[in-house]
């Protein structure tokens, strides 16, 4: 069992002292970060050894049927595996909001208010590092955190699977380029622990210094993940939303397959696939996302988008124009200046695909110019699966009487750019059309066009903002055939669908979506697309003229739960610690909870008092009633800190105020700040002072303050 395990002179240990055990051979073996020592006979259960530097390590000794019994619970013992079973609840990610707010917060300039007190220097030490480079600093504290987060208690060691679990509801996939370096990691760790029985390379437990080194490369994207600072950032409840209308749009069996070839014809009614992907790269799928099946018109917006980044607006819309044509998509027509009437119709996207055959590479070969097209749609992607389909190809070519058609009524009115080669050109529209994709890969170019032409999991600029922006307005009134302009009314949101029933959705700045079903109905939508979009916009604000302030009907899934909060403590901070009497009015009349700490349990009036901030410190205690006895984690008072930092004026009224709230009375406990209104603050204030020139009882008791002294009053309560 122990075949390949280091003895002590691998792990570089030197035994001291073994009771029973001296003289004896002793192997180890270095499991998860502990040391494990094997006896033989001997009936010793500790054991002193030294490591190389000489320090004493104090070992836990097991004979060799613990040690099995130990490998067979993977080394943590039974009782601890239980736990580990139990324990499926992972610990909420919102507390590290507050924590990074915190670490935000760490602007405490050891120049402000230095004095020769010598209480400064130790203060100032204690709080090193909040004056380190910030950047390191919160990194380290990143992982730090991460890890007190999912670690177990009992063994000291971090499960990777529940991490990675954790990671997953965040929408960061363990497949996600951005965390590759990670998962190598994990790998190698794996490899160097000599592949752990009982556990896989994702599965493993590590102490806190290996999953340090483990994440340090991604840190920054997996603590923004954690940090919920992604555009969705309470993204597993988003995800039951998306799953509960996925479920009710599969219900719906109306719609005919398109049969105009017979591999359209062929498909299954029964498939339908939802894919989402954020412009921070959360992933989300449900059905049948993996499931091949042609670009079609979808191909059309995403050629226009070369076009336009090689030629720019000016030449591409001298050939076509942005109207939407109200006529059928494939309508042998033009509009009043003989340009086909936009890029997202089939005369447009035949005139797009002129340009790139014309414009854009006149010297490449139609196999170049093809494989340059799919790296452009490889790129978008991500690098997820774009393919092609010869059948449909073939097919295409073959049951082309009217894109034909169009081609040489274009080419009768003189549509073309010059040098353009009519038959060449519809291979390769065919061709565009014949791409095979799946909901996945859509998704994320969906997304890419979300996020203004970056690709959100490669980090690939691949176009131009404005280029997208020109896209997304096109797709926005021409996007859904002869039902655009009552798809731009119900949903409000850029779209492009096709025959084979897919419909690429772009939410700008949130998120991409693509959905795959073949039915459609008697414009060529997607049934169950078109039903989806219509209740995506029924739950959440995504249609462009939602009111983002005001509409309370709907869900802003873009809205931090705890961002309110954050923020709050942010601004309130900053507020006392500039000594902006004006901004804590506002936050009080906005309703903040004043009492709020940070994650140190510094308050308003810590920062304020430490700052010499007299107004601040009597506004924040005459008229927000906030307790004047909160201990911070180093367990100083405000008045502390106006010591520390001599601001006697400050210490003298924090002092007479504490000598005079020792006679407040005791039932005025619960009453606080949130309770009052914004009227309030203009009403004469009997109950608010316990200095002597207020005359009357404050209303917030000290003794409240003592109790909760690093947390607010009663965060239930109203706010003004
Ligand atoms: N290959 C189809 C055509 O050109 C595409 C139609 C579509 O998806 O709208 O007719």
């Amino acid at each position: 069992m122990f075949k390949g395990v280091p003895t002590l002179a691998n792990l570089n240990l030197r035994l001291l002292t073994g009771h029973a055990a001296k003289g004896r051979e002793f192997s180890a073996a270095l499991i998860n970060g502990q040391v494990l020592v094997r006896r033989t006979k001997a009936t010793a259960t500790s054991l002193d050894l030294a490591d190389a530097n000489g320090s004493k390590i104090d070992v836990d000794v097991y004979s060799e049927q613990e040690l099995l019994k130990r490998a067979k619970f993977r080394h943590t013992g039974f009782e601890v595996q239980k736990k580990i079973a139990a324990e499926k609840k992972l610990r909420t990610p919102p507390l590290l909001n507050l924590v990074f707010a915190n670490r935000k917060l760490s602007f405490y300039d050891t120049s402000s208010g230095s004095t020769d007190c010598e209480q400064n220097a130790k203060l100032n030490q204690r709080r090193n590092y909040s004056i380190r480079p910030h950047r390191e600093q919160e990194q380290r504290n990143a992982e730090d955190v991460l890890f007190d987060m999912f670690a177990s208690e009992e063994t000291g060691l971090i499960s990777m699977g529940k991490f990675l679990a954790g990671l997953k509801t965040t929408g960061i996939r363990r497949n996600d380029p951005r965390v590759r370096e990670l998962m190598d990691n994990l790998k190698k760790v794996h490899k160097l622990n000599n592949y752990e029985t009982g556990s896989s390379a994702e599965t493993q437990h590590l102490n806190r210094e290996t999953f340090k080194a483990v994440v340090s490369p991604n840190i920054v994207l997996i603590a923004k993940a954690f940090r919920q600072q992604f555009v969705i950032p309470d993204f597993s409840s988003f995800v039951k939303d998306i799953e509960d209308i996925y479920i009710r749009c599969k219900g719906n069996t109306e719609g005919k397959l398109a049969d105009y070839i017979p591999q359209l014809a062929r498909y299954s009614p029964n498939f339908w696939g939802v894919s989402i992907c954020t412009i921070d790269g959360q992933r989300f799928s449900i059905g049948d996302v993996e499931e091949p099946f042609t670009l079609q018109s979808c191909s059309k917006p995403l050629t226009y988008a070369i076009a336009l980044e090689k030629l720019g607006p000016k030449v591409v819309h001298s050939f076509v124009g942005q109207e939407p044509s109200g006529r059928n998509f494939n309508e042998l027509v033009l509009d009043q200046n003989k340009k086909p009437h936009n890029p997202m119709i089939n005369a447009g996207a035949i005139l797009t695909c002129s340009l790139m055959n014309a414009l854009v590479k006149p010297d490449m070969t139609a196999a170049e110019i093809f494989d340059y097209t799919m790296s452009w749609f490889k790129r978008l992607s991500g690098g997820e699966y774009i393919g092609f389909n010869n059948a449909v190809f073939l097919s295409e070519r073959e049951a082309a009487d009217r894109n034909y058609a169009l081609g040489f009524y274009m080419r009768e009115n003189k549509c073309f750019p010059k040098r353009t080669n009519l038959k060449e050109v519809m291979d390769y529209y065919f061709q565009c059309c014949s791409m095979e994709t799946n909901c996945e890969a859509m998704s994320v170019i969906a997304a890419s066009l979300a996020n203004g032409g970056i690709c959100p999991t490669t980090e690939e600029k691949v176009f131009r903002p404005e280029v997208i922006r020109d896209v997304l307005s096109i797709m926005h009134s021409c996007g859904t055939y002869d039902y655009s302009g009552q798809f731009a009314f119900k949903v409000g949101l850029p779209a492009k669908s096709g025959v084979s029933g897919g419909m690429m959705l772009v939410v700008p700045n949130v998120m991409g979506i693509f959905v795959w079903s073949p039915p459609l109905d008697q414009l060529g939508n997607t049934v169950r697309g078109l039903q989806f979009c219509d209740e995506l916009v029924n739950t959440f604000n995504f249609h462009r003229y939602d009111n983002l302030k005001h509409l309370s009907n709907k869900k802003d899934p873009r809205k931090h739960r705890y961002e309110t909060k954050g923020l709050s403590i942010v601004n309130l901070l900053f507020s006392a610690a500039s000594g902006d009497v004006t901004a804590l009015r506002r936050h009080r009349l906005s309703g903040m909870d004043i009492t709020l700490a940070d994650y140190d349990g510094r308050t308003a009036l810590h920062l304020a008092a430490s700052e010499g901030h007299l107004e601040c410190v009597k506004f924040l205690l005459e008229q927000c009633h906030v307790p004047h006895n909160p201990k911070d984690r180093w367990g100083n008072l405000p008045v502390d800190e106006a010591e520390n930092f001599c601001h006697s004026d400050v210490v003298d009224f924090l002092k007479r105020w504490a000598e005079n709230a020792k006679d407040a009375p005791q039932e005025c406990i619960t009453e606080s700040v949130t309770t009052k209104t914004a009227a309030d603050e203009e009403l004469p204030c009997n109950t608010t002072s316990p200095l002597p020139t207020e005359s009357e009882p404050r209303s917030s008791s000290p003794a409240s303050s003592e109790a909760g002294s690093t947390a607010s009053v009663d965060k239930t309560k109203p706010g003004l």
